[in-house]
């Protein structure tokens, strides 16, 4: 990987051997190792002794957890909020499992509207709760970065499945307990993502 970063350096118009870019190559290539480690992680594992069983039927919500990865588009960073409920059906996942189970579908090269759905999809398959729901809320600096969008602007993708996408009531009290930062895009959140929509194809 290091040959690549130096020819890349070249091609940028640098002089790889200037002082500031001497070790670039391998930081570089230790940067992108750690922001794509999501692939080798095992979820299992991850997971291995934080599955509960509980009498317990009321939502779980776990806000605010930070998210930084990389659009797949244009290997740029894209980060912000993920927001996390389920309601369980005689199986609980460790609260503190949930950012970990973030962190590797975050770590790869991403669309919001993916990582999103990967994350509802795998409490799904781990816990088969009554429902899942996921809001992610990210600043995408490819486009931002290159005047694509206001640079204030962020996108939001959701997942919802089960009670969430099938009761109207249940999905209005989870985006009512999150108070999205911009409130009036919370309560239009649709029950899917359409595809495409976080980081232009260009
Ligand atoms: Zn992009």
């Amino acid at each position: 990987m290091q040959d690549l970063i130096t020819r890349l350096l070249i091609e940028l118009g640098e002089d790889p051997a200037r002082e500031g870019l001497v070790r670039t190559p391998k930081r570089v290539e230790r940067a992108l190792t750690f922001l794509t480690s999501g692939y080798d992680a095992d979820i299992d594992e991850v997971l291995n002794g934080a599955l509960f069983s509980v009498d317990y039927n009321e939502m779980v919500i776990v806000r605010d957890i930070d998210f930084y990865s990389l659009c797949e588009h244009h290997l740029l960073p894209f980060f912000g909020k993920c927001h996390v409920a389920y309601i369980p059906n005689g199986r609980v996942i460790g609260l503190s499992k949930l950012p970990r189970l973030v962190d590797i579908f975050a770590r790869r090269l991403q669309l919001q509207e993916r990582m999103t759905n990967q994350i509802a999809e795998t409490i799904r398959e781990k816990i088969n709760p009554l429902g899942v729901a996921v809001v992610c809320e990210g600043t995408h600096l490819c486009m931002a970065m290159r005047g694509v969008e206001k640079q204030n602007s962020y996108t939001i993708t959701s997942a919802m499945l089960g009670a969430f996408r099938d009761n109207a009531r249940t999905r209005m009290e989870f985006l009512e307990l999150l108070k999205l930062r911009s409130p009036a895009v919370g309560l239009a959140i649709p029950a899917q993502t359409p595809a495409g929509v976080s980081c232009l194809d260009e």
